[in-house]
């Protein structure tokens, strides 16, 4: 099936007289004949159901489909990105290992990184998607368990060389990690660049309509984890908590991951997505395939709008010719990259704000990446609490506008930024 088929039909095959949409099994729990029956389920000895914290149908329909759409061959649903990107890391790296990290990521997951993950004894070190090989090889230690990086990112809009950092992981028999949430199975799938693992915000274009927050985790089925067993035995050695399963070896490369995913960290954590949210998420995927053209076709023509405006004094977005990600865009996203921009006026930081109070079709919102055009200036918002210096060391300047432009009809926001901008 090509991207457009998969997008509508992979993961749910309705058997005769079944419903043609998937069904939403809201119950938390799941009725057995026998109690050897459940023993089975407990002991990973048969797949099934029996708690909702861990499993339901309807979310592994759609991660299913995740998983076909992304070339996986594994995949589950998270509450949300945050725990899609802990869950990632968590799985591979406990107490007293090291992962590198691109440094251009999204604020949260940053955080969650630099901040919480290191209270866990999890050291992370982080360096620039252009860093030289030289500062790249520098940053591996003997504890460095995996990989990390955005396809683009959010809201730095860098293009990351997925192939470049693939090659490099995996001369230290380590997997990538790749968080394809702005640029989506349509327009990149990092797993046939090298990735190993690819995690999604499900929040943002995969719903595409405001609608639930949720994150979700594929599995390439590419790392070969016994040929690095010293280094992964979570995934190969004996798991005492299911009768001494080794997880690398009943499952193989294709299952390890996901299953002990689900097995140990949904179990423990219980970050699952509500399954009516997971129904909401499948509605947003299906028109995925036609949504994504259109929020590239926009956001290049406002880009272009933006860089030819006397008062706009800089945009930022990977489709612009003469961007600096220009080059890598093309190569990793031919088709288009996402409806993500940044920009800047002349007046700095005080007309951003004159600006965004004018605009009527563009909606102030801490959100990307969805249907309506939104816009968001971080210095006022997400990063208030910086001054005018700290702001420019992070790479968001006090003047930066992030423009997320939707599916609306593109002369109707170019008009409205017209307006404001006047
Ligand atoms: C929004 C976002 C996240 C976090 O996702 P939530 O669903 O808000 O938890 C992670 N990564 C990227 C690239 C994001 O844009």
């Amino acid at each position: 099936m090509e991207r457009e088929t998969m997008c509508i039909q992979a993961g749910y095959e309705p058997k005769n007289g079944e419903s043609r949409m998937i069904p939403i099994i809201q119950s938390t729990t799941f009725k057995y004949d026998t109690s050897e029956d459940m023993g089975k389920l407990f002991d990973l000895e048969a797949a099934g159901y029996f708690y909702t914290r861990l499993q339901n149908p309807t979310n592994d329909m759609v991660a299913a489909k995740l998983a076909a759409l992304e070339g996986g061959t594994a995949g589950m649903l998270t509450s949300s990105g945050q725990a899609a990107n802990f869950f990632s890391i968590f799985n591979v790296a406990n107490c007293g290992d090291h992962v590198v990290s691109a440094s251009t990521i999204y604020g949260g997951t940053f955080n969650l990184f630099n901040v919480t993950m290191r209270k866990m004894g999890i050291d992370f070190t982080f360096v620039s998607p252009d860093c030289s090989d030289e500062e790249l090889e520098q940053a591996f230690r003997p504890n460095t368990k995996a990989v990390f990086g955005e396809t683009i990112a959010n809201p730095a809009l860098t293009v990351f060389d997925i192939e470049r950092f693939a090659k490099a992981a995996h001369a230290h028999g380590v997997p990538l990690i790749i968080d394809n949430t702005f640029a989506t199975p349509i327009n990149c799938r990092p797993i046939e660049w090298g990735a190993d693992i690819v995690t999604h915000s499900t929040t943002k274009y995969l719903d595409g309509h405001d609608v639930a927050v949720g994150g979700a985790i594929i599995d390439g089925g590419k790392f070969d984890w016994m040929a690095h067993a010293d280094k992964f035995p979570g995934l190969t050695t004996p798991d005492d908590s299911y009768h001494g399963i080794t997880y690398a070896e009943k499952f193989g490369m294709g299952g390890a991951f996901i299953t002990k995913c689900t097995a140990q960290l949904m179990r423990d954590f219980g970050s699952i997505q509500a399954p009516m949210n997971a129904f909401f998420l499948n509605l947003g995927i299906e028109s995925l395939a036609v949504r994504m053209p259109r929020h590239c076709e926009n956001a290049q023509k406002v880009a272009e709008f933006l860089q030819a405006h006397e008062k706009v004094a800089w945009v930022t977005y990977p489709g612009l010719p003469g961007d600096k990600y220009y080059d890598l865009a093309q190569k990793y996203m031919p088709n288009g990259t996402c409806g993500v921009i940044s920009f800047g006026l002349h007046g700095g930081r005080s007309a951003a704000e004159a600006f965004m109070k004018r605009l009527k079709v563009a909606m102030i919102a801490t959100h990307v990446a969805d249907a309506h055009t939104c816009v968001l200036h971080p210095a006022n918002s997400t990063h208030r609490q910086l001054t005018d210096e700290e702001l420019i060391a992070g790479g968001v300047g006090p003047d930066l506008i992030r423009l997320s432009v939707g599916i609306e009809n593109v002369n109707d926001i170019i008009s409205d930024l017209a307006q404001a901008l006047q």
